[in-house]
C-alpha cells in the first residue's frame, strides 16, 4: 500500500502549456480562453495565453500538446474504512486505482465495511472519529479522502454531533443503512447535524445490502438532508415522480453514481438539465459495494450523463468537480485562480471516434489519463488504469 502523509504541498512550481481545452469544472462557464496554466504552492496562480503570463525560469513544464485540461474529479460516495484497503471486497490500493482513474478527492458516505462495526452511539461515533482522523494522517497515493461519516443509530444525542463538528467531522453517512430508520428521529438528528454545517445524505432507492431499507421521496422529503444519495439506484432507482419530488419538495442535491441504473442516470440528468437544475447534480460511484471496486467509475459517470443525459462534456465534467466541491465549500474542484491545484491532463483515448476528449465523453467514451496532479504535485505520470492518450504528452523537469 502506497500511504503518504498529509499534504504533499510542493513549493515548485509547474507550468502545463499548449493546452488544447482548458475544463473549468463551473456549470455556466464550462470552458476558459488560454493556453496555458500556472502552479505555485500548490495552488493555481495563472491561467491564460502564454504570452500574457508570468512565468518563472527553470520551471518544470507538462508540454500537453493540444490535450484537455480539467479539474481532478471528487467522488461524492465512497466507503472506505482504513488506509486503502476495502475488506468490502478485499481489494487493497483501491483508492490509488481510483486516482489512477482520475479522482483525486473521495467523500464518505459512510463506513459501514469495518468488520464489527459498532452499533451503539459510542461505538459509531468513535468509528466516525477514528476514520475522519485517520484518513487525515495519512492520504493513500496523496488522494483527499473526506471520512469519518457518522452512521446514525438510536441514542446520538445533540452533544454527540457537537463533539464530531468540533473534531473536524463533516459528514452524516447516508441515512438507512444503519439502525436509524425512523424518519422522524432522522430529521432530529439531520437538525442537529446541520446546525453544525455538517451534510447529511440519505439513502434512496432499493435496499443495498441486508439491514438497508427500501427509500422513496417521502422519507427525503420529511428529513430534508444535503444530498439524496443516488438517486439512480444503489442498485436500485427511484422513479422519476419520486426524483421531481424530491427536486420540488426540497433543497437536496441529487446523486448520480456508478453503481445503479445506468439508463436511468441518463434520464436523471435530462431531467434536471430540462428543469435548469443540473447545478444540484453531483457524481459518485458507491464504491466499494456489491458491483465491485471501479478504478473508473467516476469516468464512466461523466461519460454516461454526457452520451445518455445529452448534456455536453464540459458540463458533465462540472458534474464530478466544482459540483461537488460547492456542495463541501472546498477549495478544489475548479479551475480557477486560488483554487487548489488538483488537476487533470486528458485526452481521447487512442482508438476512440472522437478527437478531443469532451467529444469522448459526449460519445460514451471514457478518457485517456495523461497527469493527475494533487496539490501542485504530479502523482500520476502514466495511467495505470485508462488507455493511452491520442496526443503526445511530455514533461520536463525543472533546469
Ligand atoms: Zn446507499
Amino acid at each position: 500500500m502506497s500511504v503518504t502523509a498529509a499534504a504533499p504541498t510542493s513549493g515548485k512550481p509547474l507550468v502545463i502549456a499548449n493546452i488544447g481545452m482548458l475544463v473549468s469544472g463551473i456549470l455556466g462557464a464550462p470552458l476558459l480562453d488560454g493556453d496555458t496554466l500556472v502552479v505555485q504552492d500548490g495552488i493555481i496562480t495563472g491561467i491564460g495565453m502564454a504570452g500574457d503570463l508570468q512565468i518563472p525560469d527553470g520551471v518544470a513544464v507538462i508540454d500537453a500538446g493540444g490535450a484537455t485540461v480539467m479539474p481532478g474529479m471528487a467522488d461524492n460516495h465512497v466507503h472506505p474504512v482504513f488506509g486503502d484497503f476495502t475488506p468490502r471486497q478485499k481489494t487493497v490500493d483501491f483508492i490509488e486505482s481510483c486516482l489512477h482513474g482520475g479522482v483525486t478527492t473521495m467523500y464518505s458516505a459512510g463506513e459501514p465495511h469495518l468488520p464489527g462495526r459498532p452499533t451503539t452511539p459510542a461505538g459509531v461515533k468513535a468509528l466516525a472519529l477514528l476514520a475522519h482522523l485517520s484518513f487525515d494522517n495519512a492520504r493513500p497515493s496523496g488522494v483527499k479522502v473526506h471520512a469519518g461519516a457518522v452512521l446514525l443509530e438510536p441514542g446520538l444525542v445533540e452533544q454527540d454531533f457537537e463533539d464530531l463538528a468540533q473534531a473536524g467531522c463533516r459528514l452524516v453517512g447516508e441515512i438507512g443503512i444503519s439502525g436509524v430508520k425512523d424518519p422522524t428521529e432522522a430529521a432530529q438528528m439531520t437538525r442537529w447535524a446541520q446546525a453544525r454545517q455538517m451534510k447529511v445524505m440519505v439513502h434512496t432507492g432499493g435496499a443495498s445490502i441486508p439491514g438497508s431499507g427500501v427509500i422513496g421521496a417521502d422519507f427525503v422529503i420529511e428529513v430534508q438532508p444535503d444530498v439524496a444519495g443516488h438517486v439512480n439506484g444503489g442498485p436500485t432507482s427511484l422513479g422519476i415522480d419520486d426524483v421531481v419530488a424530491i427536486l420540488e419538495r426540497t433543497d437536496a442535491r441529487i446523486e448520480i453514481v456508478h453503481n445503479g441504473n445506468i439508463t436511468m442516470l441518463g434520464r436523471i440528468v435530462d431531467l434536471a438539465r430540462e428543469r435548469n437544475e443540473l447545478h444540484r447534480v453531483v457524481a459518485g460511484t458507491d464504491c466499494p459495494a456489491g458491483s465491485g471496486v471501479q478504478p473508473l467509475g467516476m469516468l464512466r459517470v461523466i461519460a454516461s450523463a454526457a452520451s445518455l443525459g445529452l448534456i455536453d462534456g464540459p458540463t458533465a465534467v462540472a458534474l464530478a468537480t466544482g459540483n461537488v466541491a460547492d456542495l463541501h465549500s472546498d477549495a478544489n474542484g475548479r479551475l480557477a485562480i486560488g483554487a487548489e491545484a488538483d488537476l487533470l491532463i486528458v485526452d481521447a483515448p487512442l482508438g476512440s471516434q472522437a478527437k478531443t476528449a469532451m467529444e469522448a465523453l459526449e460519445i460514451g467514451d471514457t478518457l485517456a489519463l495523461a497527469f493527475a496532479i494533487i496539490d501542485g504535485v504530479i502523482v500520476v505520470s502514466k495511467s495505470r488504469n485508462t488507455p493511452p492518450p491520442m496526443r503526445s504528452i511530455t514533461f520536463t523537469a525543472a533546469r
